[in-house]
């Protein structure tokens, strides 16, 4: 058995801004399913969704300050969470790293460096709980300096960070470095400092002892200029020491035989019954009612990394063919706008809803009969394995974790019954139309698509199956 230290900055159902929110609320109890003694560390925003007050656990004093460390749970299980405790930083209201403007908050490097160094000190047993892990696992950014921390101490744990977005780097000013009375040894270009700039991230790509990404495309992907932003090199020098790992999917929420969203719940052996969601989704949006036409769906922030672009350039060729168009999501005023623009010219074939609806979600994924997802980069993605849970062929871009969970249909894979969606390459509005058309036309062979809907039906993306490979790397560094 293994003691973890799981070090983030936000966890479902606790908080949360994005996808690193659900790992770290389904990875720690995956890994705890499987016997292992796994804490998480974060910090104690007054955001947080807490039932019962957390309990007092210790206080230390780091760095001229007096932090408390409390004491609660993952809502619904029994792993434990110590938030850190420093009012000053972290008690007021909004999101844990941006103000209401989605400005970043102008004491996060301070913010995030305390945080860092309470998990240090929980990683060492400084506060003396009997308990010192074996592997601190580090999550982005916001943990970065763990890592680089640790590699000072004497017999520190091994340590693992994780990559969630290459995007997202934590650079600050390279006066911070000495505002945040980092020790000078971790100050060159070798260490955190990046063209003169301090980068949290660096923390965890030099000094983690393993580095992981949430998929094995992605692992390569940021090792060439194009998704790297300039860190390439250096994690090119690591590849040894780098890996991906597909995120999980919580199948107590997202399975059509239970979904208690969804119209009509159905199975791999009652998938007739998918279209009785079809009539309600295209009610729900107010297309015309007809299961002939094949549906298409879109959720996930309007935003350019999704490829919403490709989508606006490709609407008017797609208007004439055979499908409707439905779409959930929000972001870029300037896609919202455009989008609306055309829903109004072709209210028979789009639909839209800007906004953000968990349960409409659910609907759409059970409703539709193929998802787009052209994203330019996704580290994993994880409508794309919704979407074959529910039946729901995806067309994907072969990037990232796309490429790593949807298998494209040719003619082997189609024989082999391995095929689940389409795959296309190119960023471009051609080569999306282009698989969109492959799609219809699979759609009119009936029996073929019925068999990609098995395929992708029966797919394990359980949590289970990416915690056994976490727990094999902990076991390979330790
Ligand atoms: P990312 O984390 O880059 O946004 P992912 O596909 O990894 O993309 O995860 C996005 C998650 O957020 C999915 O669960 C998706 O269904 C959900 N989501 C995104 N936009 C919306 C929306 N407008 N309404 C409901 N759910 C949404």
């Amino acid at each position: 058995m293994k003691k973890i230290l799981f070090v983030t900055s936000e966890a479902h159902p606790l908080i949360k801004t994005g996808g690193l929110a659900d790992v770290s609320g389904s990875l720690p109890k995956a890994l705890a399913e499987l016997s292992q003694d796994i804490k998480l560390i974060l910090p104690n925003y007054q955001a947080l969704k807490i039932h019962e007050k957390a309990r007092f656990l210790c206080s230390i004093r780091v760095d001229n300050r007096n932090v408390n460390i409390l004491e609660t749970h993952i809502p619904g299980s029994s792993v434990t969470v110590w938030l850190v405790d420093y009012p000053v930083y972290y008690n007021y209201p909004g999101n844990p790293y941006v103000d209401e403007q989605g400005q970043p908050w102008p004491i996060n490097a301070e913010r995030f460096a305390l945080f860092c160094r309470i998990a240090v000190e929980a990683a060492m047993d400084r506060i003396h709980q009997g308990w010192k892990p074996d592997i601190v696992h580090c999550n982005d950014w916001q943990s970065g300096l763990v890592p680089a921390l640790l590699s000072l101490e004497q017999d520190p744990p091994a340590t693992v960070f994780t990559i969630h977005n290459m995007a997202y780097q934590g650079l600050f000013p390279g006066r911070t470095a000495a505002a945040l009375n980092l020790p000078g040894k971790l100050w060159n270009p070798a260490g955190l400092e990046f063209h003169e700039m301090l980068s949290f991230i660096k923390g965890g790509l030099i000094y983690a002892d393993y580095i992981t990404t949430v998929s094995p495309t992605y692992a390569l992907e940021i090792q060439t200029a194009e998704f790297g932003y300039g860190l390439e090199g250096l994690l090119e020098h690591r590849k040894e020491f780098l890996g991906g790992i597909i995120n999980g999917i919580d199948l107590d929420q997202w399975s059509p035989e239970t979904d208690p969203y969804i119209f009509q719940n159905f199975t791999v052996e009652t998938l007739d019954k998918k279209s009785l969601n079809k009539a309600e989704l295209q009610k729900k949006f107010g297309l015309p009612v007809n299961e002939r036409i094949p549906l298409l769906g879109l959720i996930g922030r309007l935003v350019e990394q999704k490829g919403i672009d490709l989508i606006l350039e490709s609407l008017p060729e797609m208007v004439a063919l055979n499908m409707q168009f439905v779409l959930l999501g929000s972001g870029d005023k300037e896609f919202e706008k455009q989008l609306q623009q055309l829903a109004d010219l072709y209210p028979d074939k789009i639909a839209l809803n800007i906004g953000y609806d968990e349960a409409l979600a659910h609907v759409i994924e059970a409703g539709a009969d193929v998802f787009l997802m052209p994203s330019r980069f996704e580290p994993c993605g994880l409508n794309q394995m919704y979407s074959q849970r529910y039946g729901t062929i995806p067309i994907v871009r072969k990037t990232g974790g796309l490429a790593d969970t949807v298998v494209d249909a040719l003619p082997e894979t189609l024989a082999n019954h391995t095929a689940t969606g389409i795959v296309f390459n190119e960023a471009s509005s051609s080569c999306l139309l282009e698989a969109i058309k492959r799609a219809l036309i699979l759609y009119s062979y009936s029996d073929t698509w019925k068999k990609m809907q098995t395929n992708a039906m029966k797919m394990n993306f359980s949590w289970q199956r990416s915690a056994e490979q976490y727990l094999a790397l902990y076991e390979k560094i330790k």
